[in-house]
């Protein structure tokens, strides 16, 4: 500072050597004047210098008391020209960039670079501000040719730019990453904050405090107590936003939502019980006895008895699933029911596991807690639907739920802890009962209710539907009358099922439109008779003519037993030109074909006493259908039928139109009986049929069928397919019409 101000500047090749001499120092370096000192606070102190230009080192001099040389300087060369414009103009452009990124350099050594026009003085003034080696600043030092220079400071200022740039993008990253969080725990400070203002402090541990509550509520046994105290405990120390907090809290809302001792007084005045399930059903005595002898039997042996399970067996609309409902009313209980149909996995019975997200107990614990008492009468809807796949089979489930010797302590997946089903009183509902597996068809009581004929129905519409129906649709008995024979055609003609299901809905149909006629004035009081049903609902949709309107060849009427009661069925058979194949069409099942071919078999078997060629069948096919084809069909009552329908076809008589027929047969012509005669006579009776062929074993089934089917029926028993012949076709000169 004191002198000239003026020094030599050379780095040294090897920065570990401590006291270089001249042979230690680059040889080309730079002459820098002092610009300023600066004490340190650590009482150092640090000089400012300012390289002027670079210089060579042409001598030695002294290394006492600093170290010497002589130098000579390096002037820079000039250099013009489009190359250096465009290079520089790169260099601007990128130097730009890497100041906007660079948190180090400030902003002004940009303006301060765009105001350099020379290449070299402004490679120099570029490189300064890059985190350079020491040997990569040497080699730019030693580049004296400006151009040379320029380019190779636009090299280190790219890989600048490129590190920048890469810093930038992490930087961002974290930098999101971390506002992220920050705002979340902002947030959540501020809602705690919140909370504590409106005195909501510690939500969670008011929860707790609540669940307990329920859970104590609940009047648990021991061992399920011991359970909740456990979980309640699991979560009251569970930080509040862990996702575990939900599962553990729904699974202790349903232990405490969960009937454990709650239970209804049963009522076991059988008086009073009988007139209960009078006033709700017509008829069904038999159902009605077994009732009220069960709770003649519970009255006397109180608890010790377990409830048998009832199973009710009919067609859709009998009555079923009112009849639960009444039984829970006669005796006091709570009624609640779950459809089965379609469930195929166990675990809608029996419940996920908690491990699943989202698991749920399942659907008997899920009517358990409908029902809010320990004790209800409870139906399972439809257990002849249930299905069983790779996810196990939900009928074992059932089984565990329906056996008295099990069910006290019924594990569910979800729950658990055994749950006691001992004190519910099940009652299940089936179609037809054979598709229900055997296990469990053998824990219940079967009370079939096989559908009603058309006095039944009629009675049933006029003391039930009817009241019903004008009283939900605010018409009381003054304002809407159906007179009977209105009721008897809507029965006839605008429904076909053995249920009042829909007779109800129909019922219901002309009450809205009366309903609407009214509300606009348009009418007063209305009597719905024969004639303004037509009005009302339309044209008839049933007719109670018989299917064919002559007698002819090739066809016969069978009756069948369908899940929504009973049916007639024509068989047709038409005779083609063929090698002896048998045809069957119409979805029939395998039982249903091999009855085909046993009715085939009997034909060729006794093709002398029918009359026909000893081996007609070489040289035709006989084709047999059975409509309607897209419904499924199956069983072996359809046997003496397409016997009957293909010895008409095969001899040309004609059949009788008005004669139905049923039973199974033999290749030797016996005729053995068969299931569901009532359905099948009350359903011919509606179709019109005047003359019913059945099993003569079969006869004793007839005291069930209703008094106007039997009055109205002519009654044929067989025990041979002959007979039936003799009843169903003409005989044989009477030939009416070609096949
Ligand atoms: P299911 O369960 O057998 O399909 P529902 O119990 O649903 O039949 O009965 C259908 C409707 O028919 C219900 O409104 C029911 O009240 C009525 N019903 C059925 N049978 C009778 C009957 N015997 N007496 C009075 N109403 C009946």
């Amino acid at each position: 500072m004191g002198g000239e101000r003026t020094l030599l500047v050379l780095a040294q090749r090897d920065p570990e050597i401590e006291r270089p001499g001249a042979d230690d120092l680059y040889s080309i370096g730079t002459e820098a004047v002092v610009g300023r000192m600066l004490k340190m606070p650590d009482g150092s102190t640090s000089a400012l210098v300012q390289g002027q230009r670079r210089v060579r080192v042409v001598g030695f001099e002294a290394d006492e008391p600093y170290l010497r040389l002589s130098v000579v300087p390096i002037e820079d060369m000039p250099c013009e020209g489009e190359e250096a414009d465009a290079l520089i103009r790169a260099v601007h452009g990128m130097y730009e960039k890497v100041v906007k990124l660079s948190r180090s350099i400030p902003d002004d050594h940009y303006v301060a670079a765009i105001n350099i026009d020379q290449a070299g003085w402004l490679a120099d003034f570029v490189v300064s501000d890059l985190e350079l080696s020491v040997s990569e600043r040497q080699e730019i030092l030693e580049t004296l040719d400006p151009l040379e220079r320029l380019h190779k400071s636009s090299m280190f200022l790219a890989r600048e730019l490129d590190v920048l740039e890469l810093q930038n993008k992490i930087h961002i990253q974290v930098q999101t990453e971390v506002d992220k969080n920050q705002r979340e725990y902002f947030l959540r400070e501020q809602l705690k904050a919140i909370q504590r203002e409106l005195g909501e402090a510690d939500a969670q541990g008011r929860e707790v405090i609540k669940l307990r509550e329920k859970l104590e509520a609940a009047g648990l046994p021991e061992d399920v107590r011991e359970k909740a105290d456990e979980e309640l405990e699991r979560l009251s120390i569970m930080p509040a936003m862990s996702p575990e907090v939900g599962m553990v809290r729904s699974y202790l809302e349903w232990l405490a939502g969960l009937p454990w001792s709650v239970s209804t007084t049963d009522q076991l005045d059988i008086d009073r019980a009988a007139k209960i399930l009078d006033q709700h059903h017509y008829g069904l005595q038999r159902v009605k006895e077994r009732i009220l002898e069960f709770m003649a039997v519970r009255k006397l042996a109180a608890d010790k008895m377990r409830s048998p399970v009832l199973c009710f067996v009919g067609p859709p609309g009998v009555g079923k699933t009112s009849l639960g409902k009444a039984i829970a009313e006669a005796i006091g209980r709570k009624f609640v029911r779950v459809s089965l149909g379609g469930v195929r996995d166990e675990a809608e019975i029996r419940g996920h596991r908690r491990t699943y997200i989202g698991a749920l107990p399942g659907r008997v614990l899920q009517t358990m807690r409908t029902a809010g008492t320990i004790n209800p009468v409870f139906m399972l809807d439809e257990i002849d639907k249930l299905g069983s796949d790779f996810r196990g089979d939900p009928s074992s489930a059932l089984l565990e739920v329906l056996d008295p010797e099990q069910n006290a302590a019924f594990s569910d997946h979800y729950l658990d802890v055994p749950y006691n089903l001992s004190k519910v009183m099940f009652v299940t509902t089936a179609n037809i009962l054979d598709p229900v597996p055997p296990a469990l068809r053998d824990r219940m009581e079967v009370i079939e209710l096989p559908g009603y004929v058309e006095d039944e129905k009629y009675e049933i519409a006029k003391r039930f539907l009817v009241p019903r129906q004008t009283r939900e649709h605010g018409l009381n008995g003054m304002l809407l009358r159906f007179n009977e024979d209105a009721l008897r055609r809507m029965i006839r003609e605008y429904t076909h099922e053995a249920g009042v299901r829909n007779l109800e809905r129909q019922i219901a149909t002309v009450c809205r439109k009366v309903a609407r006629k009214v509300a606009t004035g348009e009418t007063k009081r209305t009597t719905v008779n024969v004639k303004t049903l037509e009005e009302l609902l339309g044209p008839p949709r049933f007719s109670r003519n018989l299917a064919e309107e002559h007698d002819e060849t090739g066809i016969a009427t069978g009756v069948a037993w369908t899940a929504a009661g009973g049916d007639v069925m024509t068989v047709e058979v038409s005779l083609l030109e063929g090698k002896g194949q048998l045809v069957t069409t119409g979805q029939l099942g395998d039982v249903m074909k091999e009855s085909a071919q046993a009715a085939l078999s009997y034909a060729r078997v006794r093709a002398a006493d029918l009359g026909l060629a000893p081996r007609f069948y070489e040289t035709m096919d006989v084709h047999i259908h059975v409509p309607e084809g897209a419904v499924p069909k199956d069983g072996p009552s359809a046997g003496v039928t397409m016997a009957a329908a293909m010895i008409s076809a095969l001899t040309r008589r004609a059949s009788h139109r008005e004669v139905a027929m049923t039973g199974e047969i033999t290749l030797r012509g016996r005729v053995l009986p068969v299931g569901g005669i009532r359905e099948k006579v009350v359903a011919a009776h509606r179709a019109g049929i005047k003359t019913f062929v059945l099993p003569r074993q079969n006869m004793k089934d007839l005291e069930e069928v209703p008094e106007d089917a039997r009055r109205e029926l002519t009654f044929v028993p067989v025990d041979r397919m002959d007979e039936v012949l003799k009843v169903a076709l003409h005989a044989p000169a009477t030939e009416l019409r070609a096949v």
